[in-house]
Parts: C-alpha cells; structure tokens; sequence
C-alpha cells in the first residue's frame, strides 16, 4: 500500500493580491482509504485539493509518494502504464461535470485521452476499457456517442468518474462531486464510488460539506478553517464528538432544504486569506487565538485538535 503525504505545505496564490490558501497543512492519504475535507467555502479545500492532484506547487513544504505496491497488475487491465515509478498517478473530479469534461467532446474522446496520455495507442483497449468504466458507473455503452449536454446532472457526473478511473490512478480527488445532485442520484452515486474503490484499490480525496456523504465514505476527516487543519480523526469520532468550536459549529449548520442548491455555510467570519492576527468573533472559546494560533494536539488516540481552550470530553 502506498501512501500520499503532505508534510507542512503552504500554497499562497502569486500575483498582487498573494492569497495564503494553505498554511502549513499535514494530511496522509493511502491507497484504498477515503480520507475526507470538510469546511466553509473559502477555507482552502480546493486549494489543498490542487497541490494533492498537483494542479498547483506547493510554495513550501513537502509532498511524497511513499511505501509499497500491493501488487503490479492494474485493476482496469491497463499494463502499459508508463508513470514514472514514485509518482502517483492522481486524477481530479470537479463539483460542476463541465470542469471535467469538454462540452465539446463526446464522451468516448473524454474517456480516451487519459488513456493516450498513458501512452495506450490500441484503438480496441481504449474503446474496451471505455466500455467497461461506463459499465461500472452504471451508464450503458451507447453514452460513448453522446456529449455532455445529452446528460443529466448525475449521468455527466459519473462519466467524470469514469474519466478519472480509467487509466488507474492511485489516488482520486474528488471536489465537492455531489454538491450539484439531488439526494437520490447523490446518494446512488456514493454508492458506486464505494464499489469502485473495493474493486479497484483507489485512495480517495473527498471534499464535502455533506457531513451525511463524509459519514458514508470516509475514515478519516480534517477540518479546514483560514487555511488550516484545526481537527482530524477518525470520521466518526469527530462527527460524533467535535471538540474544536469551529467543527461544532460547523455540524450544527443546517444545510438548505433544496439539496441542489450548493452549501456554503458562513459558520464563521474569516476566509482563508484573512491575516492571522485577526480575531474569530464569533468564538465562543474567546480571542486567544489572536497573538498565536495554536497546532494541533492530540486529544485521544488519532484525533488532533488545534484549540488550547478545550478539553476531550
Ligand atoms: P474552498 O475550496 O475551501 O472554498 P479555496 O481553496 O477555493 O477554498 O480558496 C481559499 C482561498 O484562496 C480563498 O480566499 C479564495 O478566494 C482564494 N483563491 C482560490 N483560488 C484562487 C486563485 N486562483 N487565485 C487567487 N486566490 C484564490
Ligand atoms: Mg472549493
């Protein structure tokens, strides 16, 4: 099992305005695990995301690829793999299936291209796997032919994850994939994310501000605020008993009704690039964060928190 890590990245956006998205995050995600990212709009989810996918440099800090293969055949049959050993190979899925796919494209050549980019030339290995990955997400072979806007919300989605999987990545970021859906074809679709990952061994990045869709999928959550990660543990235990004022508030926020509409709850005041030295009005826990924001500690066996205010219970 290899594993992805982060070790104290920062990522701050250049040009004039020089955004510190990250500030000093540490996450792990190994093969077949779903580790989960959860906060308010503007925390730096995304951003983190990017450095994970390596869509963006990280300013400082460290990313590595570490361990061992479980084994050297690919899942999806590919054996032409051509990665460089010691780099992950990691795909993206976007809240909004037209961040993922061409309109333009049908999704055969949506499909095919991480394929080729893998340097996979055999026009029946590519149509065949393409064949087989609509399958597994539960779309039937005629779909090969259609653009992304003969698709429903759910459908163009699924051909995302299909897009993603095809060339067997070991790690797959998934940004907010079901914000978009309604609770049904949200729900199907974490189901066939969760088959896909037994059957293929794929590590999962999830970011959510469904605490329901966490619940489901992942192991291990991370709380994002202003850039950094102020609670992590396992999924359950955080859900169930959130120690950090920031998460507590952030599961008591009541998500909208209209499940399609995305959820950005304000819980808080600051974004991510507010200055550190700016107060958290709405914390119960006071302003003693002001002058120094405090690490994280462990509280109980795997569940950090970074407030020095509160206790495990
Ligand atoms: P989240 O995904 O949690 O909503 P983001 O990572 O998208 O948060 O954003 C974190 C911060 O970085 C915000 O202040 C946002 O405005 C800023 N930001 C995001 N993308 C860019 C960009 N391309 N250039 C400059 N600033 C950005
Ligand atoms: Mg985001």
């Amino acid at each position: 099992m290899r594993t992805l890590t982060l070790t104290d990245v920062t990522m701050t956006y250049p040009g004039r305005t020089k955004v510190r998205a990250v500030r000093g995050v540490s996450l792990s995600v190994s093969e077949g695990e779903t580790v989960a990212i959860v906060g308010e709009s503007g925390s730096g989810k995304s951003s983190t995301a990017r450095v994970v996918a390596g869509l963006q440099k990280a300013t400082s800090g460290s990313v590595e690829w570490t361990g061992q293969a479980a084994s050297t055949s690919h899942p999806m049959g590919i054996t032409t793999g051509v990665a460089a050993p010691g780099v992950p190979r990691v795909q993206m899925v976007f809240q909004h299936p037209d961040q993922s796919l061409d309109p333009m494209w049908q999704v055969k050549k949506s499909l095919a291209e991480p394929l080729v980019r893998l340097g996979v030339r055999s026009k029946d290995t590519i149509r065949q796997l393409s064949t087989t990955l609509l399958e597994r997400v539960g779309l039937p072979a005629e779909f090969l032919d259609r653009h992304p806007r003969e698709l429903s919300g759910g459908q163009a989605q699924r051909v995302a994850i299909a897009r993603a999987l095809i060339a067997s990545p070991h790690i797959v970021v998934l940004d907010e994939p079901t914000a978009s859906l309604d609770q049904t074809v949200r729900s199907r679709l974490l189901v066939t994310l969760g088959e896909l990952q037994a059957e293929t061994g794929v590590g999962y990045l999830m970011i959510s501000h469904d605490m329901s869709s966490v619940r489901r999928l992942a192991s291990r959550v991370l709380v994002m605020y202003r850039g950094r990660v102020v609670e992590e543990g396992r999924t359950e235990e955080v859900l169930a008993t959130p120690i950090h004022p920031y998460t507590q508030a952030l599961i008591d926020a009541v998500p909208p009704i209209d499940p399609r509409v995305a959820w950005h709850p304000k819980v808080w005041l600051a974004a991510a690039d507010t200055p550190d030295d700016v107060s958290d009005p709405q914390c119960p826990a006071g302003s003693s964060c002001d002058e120094h924001r405090p690490g994280l500690n462990e509280v109980a066996t795997g569940h950090w928190v970074a407030c020095t205010t509160r206790e495990a219970p």
